[in-house]
């Protein structure tokens, strides 16, 4: 699904293209085949010559973000473009508010200064103004034929104005939402920007389902839902660091078992001390009765020979962690690391696990707590 290839580096930006970009050849080959006539070359020409525009546009906007992020001195790691869009990836913000919205605001910038050579480059044109109303309205009729540069100047402008006016809504996660949620920070926190920006792009990209509907354009609805989606997701996310920032490590501490499960015994033991616990994931031991790892139910039930020892089946990687760490801080280096949990110290000793599922489950309940917290204050 992440798949890209890196084509380079642009003005020391490394750029990739993600995997889908394969798809384009083929959708222009499919719309450009008419059966009885063949293939129509002139058709093949003019949608490669549009992607690559909007291609270049949309490098543009990107390249706007990242050279400003690195002008305010944070890190821009690479750019990835998608074939109705792209990305720049900036993994952590300036601490100015100003840096932050100016690094937001330069990919539509980017695209309205592209739009601004085209403008009076086309109203130099014979026909400039009659183009410029054709350009700017797609509904209405062209009496002129316009010329390939006519043309070319007219999209530019076009689709430059889109993908700034577009980029601007207040929506998360477009650069608009972004820009709304950094000047929300200070006054109002963290916490109610994003409750703020997310809701308010589940209600815009909600209309523009709606509008790409009224239009017939599938395009617009696709970005539309991705709007939708991408905002509940953020939604969520902040819902759930609350709720870890809150909680504390020692009150979901799994104590260690009296039983251990060693790497070099037989699965049919291990198996044994699992039917004993309702946990998903146990620790291993090695001979000289050091944590070395961890093993899961569902492998030792499923794929493991009973005859084998549990070194064959179990996870050697796990981070480890005091008491006095947040939980909000552990979770995240639990799912940076991708492993099973958490070995807790305490002086030199394993007082403890801290597991994913532990986490989840506990978000779990929370949840439920709140839904019924909720609905009974909506009956009452
Ligand atoms: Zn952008």
């Amino acid at each position: 699904m992440f798949r890209t290839w890196r084509i380079g580096r642009i003005l020391g930006i490394p750029t990739e293209l993600h995997w889908s970009f394969l798809l384009v050849p083929a959708a222009i080959l499919v719309y450009a085949y008419q059966p009885g006539l063949g293939l129509r070359w002139t058709q093949v020409q003019w949608w490669t010559g549009i992607t690559l525009l909007l291609f270049l546009f949309v490098l543009v906007h990107e390249l706007g973000h990242a050279l400003t992020a690195r002008a305010r001195g944070v890190r821009a790691e690479k750019i990835i473009l998608f074939p109705l869009g792209g990305g720049a990836l900036i993994p952590e913000e300036p601490e100015r508010t100003f840096d932050q919205v100016l690094i937001y605001a330069a990919g539509p910038l980017a695209n309205i200064l592209l739009a601004l050579v085209a403008l009076p480059l086309l109203l130099w044109q014979p026909n400039g103004a009659y183009l410029l109303q054709f350009y700017l309205n797609p509904f209405g009729n062209l009496i002129v034929l316009p010329s390939l540069t006519e043309q070319l100047l007219g999209i530019t402008l076009a689709v430059n104005a889109i993908l700034a006016l577009g980029n601007l809504l207040p929506a998360y996660p477009l650069d608009g939402g972004r820009i709304l949620r950094a000047l929300l920070k200070k006054p109002l926190g963290e916490r109610s920007a994003t409750v703020i920006t997310t809701l308010l792009g589940m209600l815009i990209g909600g209309g523009l389902v709606g509008v790409s509907f009224y239009l017939g354009d599938p395009l617009l609805g696709l970005s539309a839902l991705f709007i939708v989606s991408f905002s509940a997701i953020e939604l969520n996310r902040g819902w759930q660091r609350r709720r870890l920032a809150r909680a504390s490590i020692t009150e979901m501490l799994r104590p260690p078992l009296n039983e251990r499960i060693y790497a070099a015994d037989r699965v049919y033991r291990a198996r044994a001390i699992f039917a004993g616990t309702d946990a998903k994931v146990l620790p291993v031991y090695d001979n000289w009765n050091q944590l070395s790892g961890f093993v899961e139910r569902e492998v030792l039930m499923r794929e493991a020979d009973r005859e084998h020892p549990v070194e064959f089946y179990y996870e050697a990687e796990f981070i480890t962690a005091t008491a006095a760490e947040s939980l909000l801080v552990l979770t995240e280096r639990i799912v940076d690391a991708d492993v099973y949990g958490a070995a807790i110290y305490s002086r030199g000793e394993v007082v403890g696990f801290i597991l994913t599922e532990d986490v989840i489950l506990h978000l779990d309940r929370s949840r439920r707590r709140f839904y019924k917290r909720f609905t009974n204050r909506a009956a009452s």
